[in-house]
């Protein structure tokens, strides 16, 4: 016991990754692939990325099932197809600066930041802001985490190259308009509390943006302050 204390003890570090949790991803790609999820360099993130590691360890055996999960604070971690889809939807490239709205688990954080994106990530929910930056630190991750309204953005970083939120907004919300650079991203959810349509929305001239809808979700709320109808 002695010796264990001795050194920086971190409990992550009892976490592994096994062949079985590596042949379980696997096989999720392979149903990613077989709902449309096309783009090679997403499902080689998420190929490489231990979802296992972003759950409570109750819910380690379903890590690897396309669903979401509650890990605290009345959130989830997404459906891994809408992790996919939505990171499909804002073709990160290496070096872009990305803001990220409800950082959660930190497992999008961590899909994000392995294609290379230069994130910040935000959350309203202290403990799991918290708990997100410890297992990104120990996966070896770095972003900038910010403990705060996402409705709100973050003007300190911006302008962004993408802009993703992860909870539903009944409406778009301004700031975030306002922080994307001319040609870039935002993906977000929006709707009402039942169920969102995902927008794609280009930032096309200082004040034009072109928006498209897709696909229906259903996510938990966007809260904050530019989050109201
Ligand atoms: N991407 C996350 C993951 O992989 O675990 C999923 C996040 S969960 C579906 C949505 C998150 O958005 C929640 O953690 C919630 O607390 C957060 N959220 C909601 N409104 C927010 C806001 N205004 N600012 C920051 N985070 C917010």
């Amino acid at each position: 016991m002695m010796a264990l204390l001795a050194f920086n003890y971190n409990c992550s570090t009892l976490i592994t990754d096994t062949y079985k949790d590596k042949g379980a991803r696997k096989q999720l790609i392979r149903e990613l692939k077989t709902k449309g999820i096309i783009d090679d360099k997403v499902l080689n993130a998420m190929l490489k990325i231990p979802r296992h590691f972003f759950m409570h360890k109750d819910f380690r055996n379903h890590a690897y099932l396309d669903k979401a999960f509650r890990i605290g604070e009345g959130q989830t971690i997404s459906q891994p197809f809408t992790v996919a889809y939505q990171t499909q939807l804002l073709c990160v490239e290496k070096g872009e600066s990305v803001l990220e709205i409800g950082t959660g688990s930190g497992y999008q954080s961590a899909v994000l930041l392995e294609l290379g994106a230069n994130l910040t990530s935000i959350e309203r929910h202290e403990p799991l802001h918290l708990e997100a930056q410890k297992v990104l630190k120990f996966l070896g991750y770095q972003a900038i985490f910010i403990f705060g309204d996402g409705s709100l953005g973050y003007p300190k970083n911006a302008p962004y190259d993408k802009i993703i939120v992860t909870a539903g907004a009944p409406v778009v919300p301004k700031a975030l308009i306002e922080q994307l650079k001319i040609g870039g991203i935002l993906i977000i959810p929006v709707g009402d509390g039942k169920t969102q349509k995902m927008h794609s929305i280009i930032k096309t001239g200082l004040n034009s943006i072109e928006n498209i809808e897709l696909n229906d979700f259903k996510f938990v709320p966007l809260i904050g302050e530019q989050a109201w109808l």
